[in-house]
C-alpha cells in the first residue's frame, strides 16, 4: 500500500511529487508512461516562465524539474496506468502490465494534447511555424501576419489575443458559419486586424528549413486556390483530455467530468471523489500553461497531505 498515487509526470503531476515528498509524506509514486516532462517536451521553446529568462526547448526545460523533484524520494514507475477504481476506503491503480498497485489517496495529472488537423505538412513544421498555443507562441510573430484555423470559441478568443502583437490574422474556417458564443463572433467581425476567410480549408503548409514561410487555401465551394505568406499557422481543431484511467467497468467515470471530458475540481484540486484529486491540463477551465499546471500540482499536493493527515493518521 503506498501513500500517494500521481498519475502522469508532466509540470502538474512533478510539482505534485515535490510538494508531496518534500512535505514528509513516505511512498509517494508518479506513474508515468514514459519520461517525465509532458507534452512541453514537444516544444521547440519556451519563454513565459516566470524566472527562466532565456529561451530554451521544451525537453531542456524539464530537465531540472526531474532532478529536483526526484531528490526528496519521490518514486517514478514507468508504466501506463489502465484504470484507477475505488476500493472501500482505497484506490486501486491498474496497470497495463496487468499488475495492481493500493494507494490512499490519488492525484490524476494525465494532462492532454491538442488534435491534429492531419494537414499536409502540418507534422513537418510542427513547433516551427505550426503551433497550437496564442499565449505561448503569440509574441514570436510581434508585428507579422499569421493565420489561425478553426471555428469554435478557442479558435476565435486566440486568434484575437493574437490581434494584439500580429500585424494581420487571418482567421480560416470550413464553414461560413462559427460555433463560437455570438458576442465572440462579433468581435472577431468588428476587429480590422482580423481577416475571415470562410467557407475555406488549408490545402498544404508550406516552408522551409527555417520553419513555416506559407500556406495553400481554398475555397470549399468554388475550388480557387489562394497563398498566403504567413511565417505562423495557429491550429484550435479540439483538445483531447487523458481521463481513460477515470472510466470503470461499467461505463461510468469514477469522479464527475464536464461536457468536454475534463475533470471537475474544486479551488483545492478535489474531485467529486473523496481522496481523489486532478491537477493540470486535465481538469476543467485548465489555462493549459506550464505555470497553472505547475500551481495545480502543488495544490493538489497540499490537499492530499491534508487528507491523509485527517483520513489515516
Ligand atoms: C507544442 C506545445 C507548446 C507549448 N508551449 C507552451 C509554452 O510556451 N508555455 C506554457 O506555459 N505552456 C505551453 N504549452 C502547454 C503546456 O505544455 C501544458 O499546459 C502543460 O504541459 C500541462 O501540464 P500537465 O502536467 O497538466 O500535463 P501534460 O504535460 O500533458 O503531462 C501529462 C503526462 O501524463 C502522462 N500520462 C497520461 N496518461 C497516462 C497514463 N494513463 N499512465 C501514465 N502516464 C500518463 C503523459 O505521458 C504526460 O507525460 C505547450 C504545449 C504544447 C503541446
Amino acid at each position: 500500500m503506498i501513500n500517494l498515487a500521481i498519475i502522469g509526470g508532466g509540470p502538474a503531476g512533478l510539482t505534485a511529487g515535490l510538494y508531496a515528498t518534500r512535505g514528509g509524506i513516505k511512498d509517494v509514486v508518479l506513474f508515468e508512461r514514459g519520461a517525465p516532462g509532458g507534452q512541453i517536451t514537444s516544444s521547440s521553446e519556451i519563454e513565459n516562465y516566470p524566472g527562466v529568462k532565456d529561451v530554451v526547448s521544451g525537453l531542456e526545460f524539464m530537465q531540472p524539474w526531474q532532478e529536483q523533484c526526484f531528490r526528496f524520494g519521490l518514486e517514478h514507475n514507468m508504466n501506463e496506468v489502465s484504470k484507477v477504481s475505488k476500493n472501500g476506503d482505497f484506490f486501486d491503480i491498474f496497470l497495463s502490465d496487468g499488475s495492481k498497485v493500493e494507494a490512499r489517496a490519488v492525484i490524476i495529472c494525465t494532462g492532454g494534447s491538442p488534435k491534429k488537423s492531419n494537414i499536409k505538412g502540418e507534422s513537418e513544421f510542427w513547433g516551427q511555424g505550426v503551433s497550437t498555443c496564442a499565449t505561448c507562441d503569440g509574441f514570436f510573430y510581434k508585428n507579422k501576419e499569421v493565420a489561425v484555423l478553426g471555428g469554435g470559441d478557442t479558435a476565435l478568443e486566440e486568434a484575437i489575443y493574437l490581434t494584439r502583437m500580429c500585424k494581420k490574422v487571418y482567421l480560416i474556417h470550413r464553414r461560413n458559419e462559427f460555433r463560437a458564443v455570438p458576442i465572440t463572433v462579433k468581435h472577431i467581425k468588428e476587429n480590422p486586424k482580423i481577416e475571415i476567410l470562410t467557407p475555406m480549408i488549408i490545402d498544404e503548409i508550406k516552408g522551409d528549413s527555417s520553419g513555416v514561410t506559407g500556406i495553400i487555401v481554398s475555397d470549399v465551394n468554388t475550388k480557387e486556390k489562394r497563398e498566403l505568406n504567413v511565417p505562423g499557422l495557429f491550429i484550435f481543431v479540439g483538445y483531447d483530455v487523458n481521463t481513460q484511467v477515470l472510466r470503470q467497468d461499467d461505463g461510468k467515470m469514477l469522479c464527475d467530468t464536464n461536457d468536454l471530458g475534463q475533470v471537475k475540481v474544486d479551488l483545492n484540486m478535489k474531485t467529486s471523489v473523496k481522496g481523489l484529486f486532478a491537477a493540470g491540463d486535465v481538469r476543467e477551465s485548465a489555462m493549459k500553461q506550464v505555470v497553472i499546471a505547475a500551481g495545480d500540482g502543488a495544490v493538489a499536493a497540499l490537499s492530499a497531505m491534508e487528507y491523509l493527515q485527517s483520513q489515516f493518521n
